[in-house]
């Protein structure tokens, strides 16, 4: 599939869960060939996976995409070490830890709306520990935070991150 993706030397490769059900050591044979035929060909490759480990190696530049929108986007380090959209963040809150010993693993609560009835406001005010009134009520607008952009009411003033737990501590807080 990927010879006939790529047998009519395009300029773009979308890669769609290129590396789904695949074990991690031929996920990184497949990796490491996209890459080379980025290389070789001079091709933009578009990249898209649930697998954070995947999106960390190997892209560049990040589009986060919750109930069909791009809410976050970044270049990759700094997407990972300053999230500034709390679906990011609980994303990254969800990668299993090593250091990790006898904690439950958390997870995003609720489930992805329905896109036919997306909720009013913010698509993801039922699920977001930071949401106040205004999220239930007016979509959020794009925040340009230099080449770092995220569609929340709230990017500039979240928290600062200090990486796992900080989702979960402001849900335990009650801000939803
Ligand atoms: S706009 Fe409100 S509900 Fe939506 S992500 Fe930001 S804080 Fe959460």
């Amino acid at each position: 599939m990927i010879a006939m993706a790529v047998a009519n030397n395009p300029e773009l490769l979308v890669a769609d869960e290129p590396t789904t059900a695949l074990d991690v050591t031929v996920q990184a044979q497949i990796m490491r060939m996209l890459r080379d035929l980025k290389e070789k060909l001079g091709l933009a490759l578009i990249l898209i996976t649930h697998d954070l480990g995947v999106v960390a190696g190997h892209a560049d530049r990040v589009a986060v995409i919750y109930a069909g929108l791009v809410v976050e986007e970044a270049e990759v380090r700094e997407l990972f070490a300053n999230p500034r959209h709390p679906y990011t963040r609980g994303l990254i809150d969800s990668i299993p830890k090593l250091t990790a010993s006898n904690e439950k693993l958390y997870s995003i609560p609720g489930a992805p709306p329905m896109l036919g009835a997306l909720p009013e406001g913010c698509a993801f005010h039922p699920r977001c520990g930071f949401a106040q009134d205004i999220c239930r009520k007016a979509a959020p607008p794009v925040i340009e935070l230099g080449r770092h952009r995220a569609a929340c009411h709230f990017a500039e003033s979240l928290p600062s991150w200090d990486g796992a737990g900080r989702t979960a501590q402001a849900e335990e807080r009650g801000n939803g």
